[in-house]
């Protein structure tokens, strides 16, 4: 701004009596949306500074609490203060070296950061990856960070995403600002806010994709991130997008699903790739996503995501938080009031088109997320690396960046099988990206058994856990690798406690764990009850519990027993797992 601009006063002086009245209606607007928003008037020290939640929340909230029920503590946090505006506290908490009360501990996960005590005195950051794809750049970055911040290593979690752990409270701040300078964010990806957004990690490289995802994935990454009216929802939300090629990405494990797929001639819309809506998934409750019916141009996804979740916001369970997720809503209302309130906030009915005219999609392959593969591009691949469930060191991190860079396109991208491939490796180069990698004390093969073996944080991390779920799965595949050899795949989930992060109902085989009561004074140890017969894709479903109590170090005895039951007793080699 210059001097002379500087010195003029900020009054209506000077203008004509129509730009009068125009500026008069444009602040008089002002106010009126401010007020809505919750916002002090312009003139009364309201600053840029928001007082309590946006206006949307305000008027879902309203409802809630219309109903006469009392709101469960989470809600309470959010009415007394919005946790994006309570960010210089943690500025503060952070200089004093100081970790949360459980309302700002339940506020900082907006920021990524979760108070993981008594699990680990520290806090974790989990980022957001749209498509879970990020360059070498990015992954060395994130490396740096868990290095001078965390504990030294990192997990690749079942949502395509990174974890850093063991960060102390004065490093918090350091840990989110980092991610942001290397152009990531870790902004909502925890509390009840939509959580990294998924896609086909193949994307745009897959021979057999009916569409590439990365686009589609990354405008409702931004969609969501700057429009605050779609955060603090009545509980977390998951959004997936399949391109349908050779590697799952689960969208039916999602809040929303987006599936392409391709409408043959006389349908209801013109012949052509769409993506088929598949809404209400949430494994934990033993619900896969539902088929609504409904396609859209891929362009119209983030508009319509956008409308569900409106939709959701303002009629989401705000009183108990186990009934709190989309898929309460669809049970209440049924589909067809859910889409009709949906097409309302659209302004336009949605097409429909039966199964009759949509192509079947292949299955995924469950080997495809490792080892060596031709890309769509000509004489490139795409290399898939076994990770120990998502666990790695930095100095693998910064290796693997160094292989992306030197030998790839420079992209690196992470799975919802907790592992990562690194792209556009030129068929000469494979063999050394291969020796590097294994240098790395990594490996780009797997048994069946490892290849499909998912493990969410456990007990050394979460407090929510209730057994040891990464050693556990270890010791499972380390016992079954020496005693059978498997001819397909099969998938091995281990999850540490109802909220089932690692989705144990849908592997051929889940584990969930308890506490095993050994005696009749109380005592117990740590255990899994087991869970068979899950599946994924078009074999999607919830597994069934089998076996209850199990102690943790029976686990891999009894997994071998299930293997061989299975595999004595199948019809033939095609025949599903427990099916
Ligand atoms: Fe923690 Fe439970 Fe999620 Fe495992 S499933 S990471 S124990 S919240």
């Amino acid at each position: 701004m210059s001097a002379e601009t500087k010195e003029k006063p900020a009054t209506n002086e000077g203008f004509s009596g129509e730009q009068k009245s125009y500026l008069e209606g444009l602040v008089s607007g002002l106010q009126a949306k401010r007020a809505a928003s919750g916002l002090k008037p312009i003139g009364e020290g309201g600053g840029g500074a928001p007082v309590g939640p946006d206006a949307e929340h305000l008027k879902a909230q309203s409802k809630t609490e219309a109903s006469g029920k009392k709101l469960v503590d989470p809600e309470k946090w959010k009415r007394e203060e919005h946790p994006f505006d309570a960010y210089a506290r943690l500025n503060e908490q952070a200089a004093k070296n100081e970790y949360p009360k459980p309302a700002d501990n339940f506020r900082w996960r907006y920021y990524g950061l979760f108070y993981v005590a008594p699990a680990q005195d520290s806090y974790m950051c989990r980022l957001r990856i749209p498509n879970g794809i990020l360059s070498a750049a990015q992954f060395e970055g994130v490396a740096r960070i868990a290095e001078d911040f965390g504990g030294g290593y990192a997990h690749v979690t079942t949502r395509a995403n990174l974890q850093i752990r063991e960060i102390e409270a004065a490093n918090a701040v350091n840990v989110v600002e980092g991610i942001q300078e290397l152009g990531l964010t870790s902004r909502g990806s925890g509390a009840d806010n939509i959580r990294n957004v998924t896609g086909t990690p193949t994307a745009g490289i897959d021979p057999r994709e009916l569409l590439d995802t990365r686009p589609y994935a990354k405008s409702w990454h931004y969609h969501v991130l700057n429009d605050r009216s779609l955060t603090g929802l009545p509980r977390k939300f998951n959004v997936a997008f399949d391109g349908a090629g050779t590697v799952a990405a689960l969208e039916e494990t999602n809040d929303i699903g987006f599936s392409a797929i391709e409408v043959t001639e006389g349908a209801s819309v013109p012949a052509g790739i769409y993506f088929r809506l598949v809404l209400g998934g949430i494994t934990g409750h033993h619900d896969i996503a539902r088929d609504t019916g409904v396609v859209l141009v891929p362009g119209d996804a983030t508009k319509v995501a956008d409308a569900i979740v409106r939709v959701f916001v303002e009629n989401g369970d705000r009183t108990n938080r186990n009934k709190a997720r989309l898929k309460y809503v669809l049970d209440d209302w049924g589909f067809d009031k859910f889409l009709a309130a949906v097409e309302e906030k659209l302004g336009r009915k949605l097409d429909r088109v039966d199964t009759g005219h949509v192509k079947p999609r292949a299955e995924a392959d469950r080997m495809a997320h490792l080892g060596v593969h031709a890309q769509k591009q000509e004489g490139l691949n795409w290399i898939g690396l076994v990770l120990q469930t998502g666990k790695l060191t930095v100095d693998q991190m910064k290796g693997i960046a160094a292989i992306a860079r030197d030998l790839g396109d420079g992209d690196i991208r992470l799975s919802v099988w907790q592992n990562l491939l690194i792209s556009g490796v030129p068929d000469e180069k494979v063999t050394e990206a291969v020796s590097r990698i294994e240098g790395l004390g990594l490996s780009t093969k797997a048994t069946a058994i490892r290849a499909g073996l998912v493990a969410c944080t456990g007990n050394t991390g979460c407090k929510f856990a209730a057994a040891n779920t990464k050693g556990t799965a270890e010791a499972i595949a380390t016992h079954v690798e020496s005693k059978l050899e498997l001819d397909k795949p099969v998938n091995i989930h281990l999850t540490g406690c109802h909220h089932s992060c690692a989705q144990h109902y849908i592997g051929d085989i889940g584990l969930i764990a308890c506490q095993v009561p050994v005696n009749d004074d109380g005592d117990t140890v740590e255990g899994f009850h087991m869970v068979v017969g899950g599946g994924t894709g078009g074999n999607a479903k919830i597994g069934r519990e089998l076996l209850r109590d199990v102690k943790k170090e029976d686990c891999p005895q009894k997994v071998e027993q299930l293997l061989r039951a299975y595999l004595a007793n199948r019809q033939d080699e095609d025949e599903l797992f427990f099916s």
